[in-house]
């Protein structure tokens, strides 16, 4: 078979570019994936006790973009689904992002009241405020309730997540969690909130059905980079790896997965996410049968605990945002640039960006139409 395009890994950008390569141009695509599944890491699967998991911790997708809610829901019917969570602050299981329900649920009510009416006044009601913004509040009793939501919601866990202080972190970070003056729960206000009916992976094997896909799994490129030449590729993972580090390595966050299964309950917390800012040295549990809405004995959770990345032994998870990243980012770019006629690297990991899924799928789609069709 003749191959087209040859495409670094099998996750949303690459099997989103590799399905509209396939159907919109009618040309031949080969994607190569290391590990041994598609889905990159919007994998799921039925653990075995018949619970399904996303093994690479929760993914809940939720966008603003009608184009790509429509876009994947050629693919998938959804399970529609709104995302909670909890933390432990003072041994109580407050609302996150910290909401005026967290402020009345930790605070007496006659100081709960007056703080609510000022964060209304200061801010609007609706309004989302990152914490980094309202520490430095000129308003000495909203910096301390903020100083106070800092170091109780944000310190502990940015430390554990990052290994950095939030302060020393892009404030991009700790704005994706923002005070929310409001006392709307979820965790997200997007317009579209779901997940894929039947799970990621059936969603993906839609995705990449047309017969010109083949694919790969087990294969790194790295092994198969000078034996193999496409007309053009588009590569999707890192991309310090992809320049043999000439220029040093991206610093990336990872992560280890406990995966537990509890035969005597069917549900083992009281919502599908619980964040523990301030306890233990995990981040964060997750009851999957709460998101994915299955009805089984039993019940399976994920603990994540943050650890840093170690090139060979574990999985870059998370870029990590910050000028000195950015500008090392830079250089690999500039290399890019220079062969952008044969390569093109898209998403998280090639373009060192902490991108939601949505975001991807908008990346690739954008891609495909000014990089690919229209050039
Ligand atoms: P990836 O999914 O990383 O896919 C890249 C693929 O390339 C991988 O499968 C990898 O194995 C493969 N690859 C890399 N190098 C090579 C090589 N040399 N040869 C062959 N194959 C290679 N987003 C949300 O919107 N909502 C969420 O709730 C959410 N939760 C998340 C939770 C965690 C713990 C993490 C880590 C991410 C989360 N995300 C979430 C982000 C989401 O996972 C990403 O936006 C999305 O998966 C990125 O897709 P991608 O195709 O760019 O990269
Ligand atoms: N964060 C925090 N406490 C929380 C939740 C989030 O400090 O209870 C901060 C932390 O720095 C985290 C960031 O906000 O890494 C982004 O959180 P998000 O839930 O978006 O992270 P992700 O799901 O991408 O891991």
């Amino acid at each position: 078979m003749k191959i087209d395009w040859l495409i670094v890994g099998a996750g949303f950008t690459g099997c989103i570019l590799a399905e509209q390569i396939a159907s919109r141009l009618d040309q031949n695509v080969l994607i190569v994936e290391k590990r041994d599944h598609i889905g990159g890491n919007a994998y799921d699967c039925y653990d075995e006790n018949g619970v399904l998991a996303h093994q690479y911790g929760p993914h809940l997708f939720h966008t603003n973009s009608k184009k790509v809610w429509d876009y994947l829901s050629t693919f998938t019917e959804w399970l529609f689904y709104q995302h909670h969570v909890l933390a432990v602050i003072d041994g109580k299981k407050v609302p996150v992002p910290f909401n005026l329900n967290s402020l009345h649920m930790l605070f007496p009510i006659g100081y709960a009241n007056k703080m609510e009416m000022k964060l209304i006044d200061r801010y609007g009601l609706g309004k989302k405020v990152p914490i980094l913004e309202m520490i430095e509040d000129s308003d000495e009793e909203i910096q301390q309730l903020a100083d106070f939501v800092y170091k109780k919601v944000f310190l502990g866990y940015t430390l554990k997540q990052w290994g950095i202080d939030p302060k020393n972190l892009d404030s991009s970070v700790t704005a994706r969690v923002p005070i929310h003056i409001s006392r709307d729960d979820r965790y997200f206000q997007d317009k579209y909130q779901a997940v894929p009916k039947s799970g990621y992976t059936a969603m993906f094997k839609n995705i990449i059905k047309n017969p010109n896909i083949k694919i790969l799994l087990k294969t790194d490129y790295k092994e198969l980079k000078d034996r193999f030449s496409a007309a053009k590729m588009v590569y999707t993972g890192p991309i310090d790896e992809f320049f043999d580090y000439k220029y040093g390595e991206l610093p990336y966050r990872s992560l280890n997965f406990k995966s537990i299964h509890h035969s005597n309950t069917d549900y083992y917390q009281e919502t599908s996410q619980i964040n523990y800012p301030n306890d233990y040295d995990f981040t964060r549990i997750t009851e999957y049968k709460h998101i994915t809405q299955q009805k089984t004995a039993g019940t399976t959770i994920m603990v994540e605990e943050a650890c840093p990345y170690l090139r060979g032994m574990n999985d870059p998870y998370y870029p990590i945002p910050n000028k000195e990243h950015t500008e090392l980012y830079r250089k690999y770019h500039a290399e890019a640039d220079k062969i952008k006629n044969r390569v093109l690297f898209i998403g998280r990991l090639a373009e060192y960006r902490y991108y939601n899924m949505d975001q991807v799928v908008a990346r690739a789609l954008q891609t495909f139409e000014r990089q690919i069709i229209n050039k």
